[in-house]
């Protein structure tokens, strides 16, 4: 299957392209589609009702959203209150915005839940593989840097406590380095959607690279469609259509974001348990729950778990989950029972 249109060269740096299968159509005067560029990636917002203020001030608000939480989680600006974090000494725990403690509390359940796969302080790991704010390196890190790095991570040395109304960030190593990467995209399309409700927008799309939150239904009173793209480098090619239908909807892939060294591909999902990069034949992992935050730490989490893993994880917990695996022939989907509903039926 393929979109009749090119993809976008802004999504050059995604893991996971999805491509809005409505993009094509002529806009009526009451649907609105903003997009700008964030976290490094980018982001798509349509709405088919009336923003107060209307496209102007639409664009503002999610810009100014979008800008709050750089400055509270990117680790790309040593002046946000991440790098101020990392960069502080240990136990002394800091006040955190509750905003920002929502990710932290995410990342440590899914660090827990996953059994480790997703650890949001394996920063010293990917920035060591370069995949960070940290130039690539020129050749393979030594087995003594991974192990060295290797020290520094682990969330039982990250603490995040309640003080009365007050949120606490706090380490027990000086040189923790919380990453919150994983989850920015996630959560951003959560903070849309609720900045959107709160307008009384009903009937959206949020679409924040691999993250996306929909509700109701589109300008032709049809339920929204996300592509899932397949993993080649193949332009424009698709694997399957999801209709999300109010769901969240978040994928992670390898087959964007990686590099060659000496003949050999690193992708920029890391395993906690060796320190570096995964060498499994999943490439792609879309998860669905009821929010993007929740979407975008499993699939990172099934990303690493591999196929065979990530497959008996996903039944074990009943999640909607699609992977595509790599195979001699080409690419396989491979997709739990809870996915098969959101899924849109092929034509023959
Ligand atoms: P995901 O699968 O969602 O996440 C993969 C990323 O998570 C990896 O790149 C790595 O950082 C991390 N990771 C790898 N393995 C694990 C693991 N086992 N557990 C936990 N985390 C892991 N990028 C830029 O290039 N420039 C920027 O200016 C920039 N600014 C950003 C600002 C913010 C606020 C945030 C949140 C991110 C920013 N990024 C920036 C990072 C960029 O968005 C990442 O490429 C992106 O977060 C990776 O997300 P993904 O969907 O591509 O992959």
């Amino acid at each position: 299957m393929r979109l009749p249109f090119p993809v976008p060269s802004q999504t050059g740096l995604l893991l996971t392209l999805m491509l809005l299968l409505t993009a094509c159509q002529p806009s009526p005067p009451t649907q609105t589609r903003i997009q700008g560029k964030t976290m490094g990636t980018f982001y798509v917002v349509t709405v088919n009702d009336a923003f107060p203020g209307g496209e102007a001030a639409l664009q503002q608000e999610v810009d100014a959203l979008l800008a709050r939480m750089n400055e509270e989680i990117s680790t790309y600006d040593p002046g946000s209150l991440i790098s101020r974090f990392n960069q502080g000494p240990a136990n002394e725990p800091m006040v955190i915005p509750t905003s920002m403690a929502k990710i932290v509390q995410q990342g440590i359940e899914a660090g827990h839940l996953t059994g480790g796969k997703l650890d949001v302080t394996v920063g010293p790991l990917v920035n060591l593989w370069g995949f960070g704010p940290d130039k690539r390196p020129l050749k393979r890190p030594t087995a003594e840097q991974i192990a060295k790095a290797r020290t520094r991570v682990g969330i039982d040395k990250l603490s995040l406590t309640k003080q009365g109304d007050n949120f606490l960030l706090g380490k027990s190593i000086p040189d923790l380095y919380l990453d919150l990467s994983t989850l920015g995209e996630g959560a951003a399309s959560d903070e849309i959607a609720t900045l959107l409700e709160s307008k009384g927008v009903n009937n959206y799309l949020i679409e924040v690279a691999g993250a996306v939150r929909s509700h109701g239904h589109n300008s032709k009173g049809n339920p929204w469609r996300v592509a899932i793209v397949e993993p080649s480098d193949n332009p424009g090619a698709i694997e399957d259509v999801v209709i999300p239908n109010g769901m969240a909807l978040s994928t992670a892939g390898s087959y964007r974001n990686y590099y060659e060294l000496d003949g050999v591909r690193y992708s920029h999902i890391i395993d906690p348990a060796s320190g570096a990069p995964v060498t499994h034949k999943l490439v792609s992992a879309s998860v669905i729950t009821p929010t993007a935050l929740e979407a975008d730490a499993l699939d990172t989490a099934l990303m690493v778990m591999g196929p065979e893993q990530a497959l008996a994880f996903a039944k074990t917990h009943q999640l909607a989950v699609y992977l595509i695996v790599k195979t001699a022939q080409g690419f396989e989907a491979r997709f739990t029972p809870q996915f098969a509903p959101y899924l849109q039926q092929k034509t023959p």
